[in-house]
């Protein structure tokens, strides 16, 4: 049996599976997704700035860093899992189950489920699936796609004035359609889109897709406005859907063994990461505590904090903590191809 499951491959579950082996503890990370990264996958072109000891730097940088650090001892990886109901047995045996009719036992479970699974909203028209592997988007993958092009992105939320605004430095030209009147997003950004010279269309809506004859690649977009129903047809060489996200948060509802929740949402910290169920330990994002802030930082000392409780659980008279890696001789040996590598 598997001393730790961790549910959830983001942020919070890598590092609590980096930090399971440094308390000397087998993990197993289960995620629905087909990569690790968790939400940190759905913006891998942003800047991040607010991780402390961080440089700023694209995302997809810190994801693979992240990756690196969280499968360094090995763990179990199970992806595109979908896990639907966790059962405490007894004190030191859980069960996770998932969707795929698979069960995975361990000692102790850490629930780093980020804001559950998530899936881009997508466009309601007829046939429009079939222009996702060309050019309908529904998540910014890569700045350089979008170099040179006329682009219209729908929405009016951050995501999207976020893109239009990044985007409108590479690109030909940008439009935003947005089914309201006025923008809902960040409130300097309706001055900001003005100076950055991109076109507004308010009131307008996606109505269809005008394709080229013999591909499957979009060339023009037909908006319609909400109240009057005018027409106009816009050309476009990509276009990014932003309406916001499906969230399948049902895990916790679910499951035959009830963690206590708070906002009938988050899962309530004692003491910061542990449960109401002993044994079963949150981190990242699903996590409410005192101290709790909802960024990519807080989810590292929550995992941390989480897999020393977890160790503190199977082993009880093991030190609380673990030691920090500059004294700890599980690095000594692993220091050496490190250093090398500075050295050369
Ligand atoms: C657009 C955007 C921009 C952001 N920018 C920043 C920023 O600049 N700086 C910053 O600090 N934070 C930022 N954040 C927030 C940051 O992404 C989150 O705080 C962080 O990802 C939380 O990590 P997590 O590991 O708790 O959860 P997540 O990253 O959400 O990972 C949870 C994982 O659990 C999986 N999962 C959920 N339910 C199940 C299930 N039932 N079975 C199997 N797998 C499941 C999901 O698939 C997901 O992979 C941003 C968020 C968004 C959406």
């Amino acid at each position: 049996m598997t001393d730790v499951t961790i549910i959830g491959g983001g942020p919070a579950g890598l590092f609590a599976s980096f930090y399971s082996g440094v308390r000397g503890m087998r993990a197993r990370i289960i995620d629905v997704q087909p990569k690790l990264g968790g939400k940190m996958q759905i913006y891998p072109e942003k800047i991040i700035w607010d991780i402390g000891g961080l440089a700023p730097k694209p995302c997809y940088e810190i994801i693979e860093d992240l990756i690196q650090q969280g499968t360094h001892f090995d763990p179990e990886i199970c992806l595109e899992e979908k896990v639907i109901d966790i059962q405490k047995v007894k004190e030191q045996h859980f069960i996770v189950y998932t969707e795929s009719g698979n069960e995975y036992h361990s000692k102790a479970v850490i629930i780093a489920v980020g804001s559950g699974i998530i899936k881009p909203l997508t466009l309601d028209i007829e046939g429009a699936e079939r222009f996702e592997l060309t050019n309908l988007n529904y998540v910014v993958q890569s700045m350089q796609k979008y170099k040179d092009k006329h682009i219209l992105i729908s929405g009016a939320g951050n995501s999207a004035l976020d893109w239009a605004r990044d985007l409108s430095e590479y690109a030909k030209q940008v439009t935003l359609c947005y089914r309201k009147d006025e923008i809902s997003g960040h409130e300097y950004m309706s001055d900001l889109l003005d100076q950055l010279n991109i076109i507004k269309k308010p009131s307008m809506t996606i109505k269809q897709l005008n394709s080229h004859p013999n591909e499957p690649i979009i060339t023009e977009v037909v908006l319609e406005n909400v109240t009057t129903h005018e027409q106009e047809i816009i050309p476009v060489d990509e276009v990014i859907i932003s309406h916001g996200f499906d969230q399948d948060a049902d895990l916790l509802h679910q499951s035959q063994t009830k963690v206590k929740l708070v906002d009938e949402f988050f899962i309530e910290g004692i003491g910061n990461c542990q449960t109401s169920v002993p044994g079963i330990f949150g981190a990242g994002d699903i996590l409410k505590h005192d101290a709790k802030i909802h960024l990519i930082a807080a989810c590292f000392t929550d995992a941390a904090h989480a897999a020393n409780l977890a160790k503190s659980y199977i082993t009880p008279d093991a030190q609380e903590e673990g030691l920090v890696s500059s004294h700890n001789d599980l690095f000594k040996e692993k220091n050496k191809s490190v250093i090398k590598k500075y050295m050369s």
